[in-house]
């Protein structure tokens, strides 16, 4: 394997390969071989890092919002330019099909769109005159050196969550990509270089829990964004907090879609084979849970069980692949093991996906979509984040059975309804307790303009990811108050003062 091409770390503007003896396979896993290797940081490589970035602040910080929104814009052209090679870096290394890569470089070069706003988004409040001769006014500032660590599943689209912003803000950012598909931080390195952004204001540290905990102790790091699996998230969370950071930590996943008996089915259908299927259902949005109301379940299960027989899975290069592989080996032998328990557990296993063979790619990690019906709430595949093509129907007699199992499931990132009755949809919106929620939108991922949340075990931390809240996240809030020398002075108080 030594002769593949080794992924280095980018600090301070230079591609940097340190002396860290561990490295990482990265595969390409609709072949199942691996195709580059990726360098494992060390605590002294995140050292580095942090000094480059915390070296960078002052001046960074310091220069105008437009000034920083007109490298993000040069940043952006230079993206919608680069659309294809993020899609082909995606598509090698995390395996979703061309076509889905490409939208979600779109959905990333929209966090950029609204990040360009940055001299709007940081305007303060004055208030003339709070007391006489005083006038207050509120801003917000740079936080200093901030992270971001993130998941295998949208190598483009979820740093972009974080880095346009939190720069944009005027801090500088160090990521830490998964080293799974670590090659498209690179070509954000690269671009943003191009666009003209000063050395050491965006650097990327690769690596696993090394690295990361490095990050965590490191106290010139002020803030840490996550996204990835909840256990991570938790610990992340308690040990960024123990260390005094401000942290944001995205987690797993159930998504649960309620269908009436009054919803139109052709639709329901349609949307939930690309909700469960798309991305071989490796989308922290994706729907894995169906709990179909009254007689919505018979009225769904043939139109399902024929769409999900049918999916066209292939490499994701393939222009007719509407499913590639899942990430690796070890996702598809958790994913295959969980069918097996849903089966010994008592679960309906209408189409098994488990042996999914793709001719000429025999070596690649694929799974089949995979159906079950009669899935109780007991069982191992309705309590796990299977993050696989595995989508599981419920059958609840009234919507007020589904809410319940909804409410009292761990996870509250995504959830749907579909119906054609605006009275239960708007119930079921109220009640619902979920942080992003679909009414007839099956995967109700808010827009560069809003802001992405979970509720419950889905997210550990206050402020929601990209849009208005990462702005708070990523800034702090100061008060002043002001008075000139030239007013009279009202001499000394001792008391605390009052309204004259
Ligand atoms: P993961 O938790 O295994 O890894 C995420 C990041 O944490 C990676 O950068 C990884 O290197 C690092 N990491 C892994 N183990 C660690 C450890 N023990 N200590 C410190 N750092 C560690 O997640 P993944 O498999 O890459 O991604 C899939 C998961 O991410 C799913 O659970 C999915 O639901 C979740 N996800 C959530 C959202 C969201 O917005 N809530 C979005 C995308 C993915």
């Amino acid at each position: 394997m030594t002769d593949l091409n080794t992924i280095p770390h980018f600090i301070n503007g230079e591609l940097v390969q340190t002396a860290s003896e561990r490295h990482a396979d990265v595969y390409n896993p609709a072949l199942g071989v691996p195709v580059s290797r990726v360098v494992l940081g060390t605590a002294d490589d995140v050292n580095t890092a942090v000094a480059a970035a915390a070296a960078a602040f002052p001046s960074w910080s310091a220069t105008p919002p437009l000034t920083r929104a007109r490298v993000l814009f040069k940043y952006l052209q230079l993206c919608q330019q680069h659309t294809d090679e993020f899609a082909a870096m995606i598509t090698r290394e995390h395996g979703k099909t061309f076509a889905d890569a490409q939208g979600e470089v779109a959905r990333g070069i929209e966090m950029v769109e609204f990040a360009v706003g940055i001299p709007q988004l940081l305007k303060g409040e004055f208030t003339d005159q709070i007391a006489r001769g005083i006038d207050a006014w509120s801003m917000r500032q740079s936080l200093g050196v901030v992270a971001g660590i993130t998941p295998f599943n949208f190598p483009v689209m979820v740093p972009m969550w974080m880095f346009p912003v939190a720069i944009a803000c005027g801090n500088t950012f160090i990521l830490k990509p998964s080293e799974r598909d670590p090659s498209a931080s690179l070509l954000h390195a690269k671009l943003l270089t191009e666009a003209g952004l000063p050395k050491g204001v965006f650097n990327v540290i690769q690596g696993d829990k090394v690295t990361v905990d490095a990050l965590l102790d490191h106290p010139e790091v002020q803030a840490i964004s996550f996204v990835g699996s909840t256990p991570i998230a938790e610990y992340i969370y308690a040990r960024g907090c123990a260390k005094g950071k401000r942290v944001q930590a995205l987690g797993g996943a159930k998504n649960h879609m309620v269908v009436m008996p009054d919803a139109d089915m052709e639709m329901t259908v349609d949307a939930l084979i690309g909700a469960a299927y798309g991305s071989a259902g490796e989308r922290c949005m994706a729907i894995s849970v169906v709990v179909a109301v009254g007689d919505a379940g018979d009225k769904l299960m043939g139109a399902l069980a024929e769409r999900t027989a049918a999916l066209k899975i292939r490499d994701g290069m393939a222009p007719e692949a509407e499913m590639g592989p899942v990430v690796s080996i070890q996702a598809k032998q958790r994913i295959e093991k969980l069918i097996g328990e849903g089966v010994e557990q008592g679960a309906t296993l209408v189409v098994d996906g488990r042996n999914c063979v793709v001719a000429s790619r025999e070596n690649g990690f694929f799974v089949g979509g995979t159906l079950f019906d009669h899935v109780t709430a007991e069982m191992s595949i309705y309590q796990e984040e299977i993050f696989g093509p595995v989508l599981c129907v419920m059958r609840a007699p009234d919507v007020a059975t589904a809410v319940k199992l909804i409410n009292s499931n761990e996870y509250g990132n995504g959830v749907a309804i579909y119906t054609r009755d605006g009275g239960v949809a708007r119930e079921f919106v109220r009640q619902i307790q979920v942080g992003m929620v679909g009414v007839n939108v099956p995967l109700p991922v808010p827009m560069a303009f809003n802001s992405f949340g979970g509720w419950k075990r889905s997210m550990f931390g206050d402020h929601h990811a990209y849009g208005p809240e990462g702005v708070r996240f990523y800034t702090r809030h100061k008060a002043v108050m002001q008075r000139w020398p030239n007013t009279a002075s009202a001499g000394v108080e001792f008391a605390f003062p009052q309204m004259k």
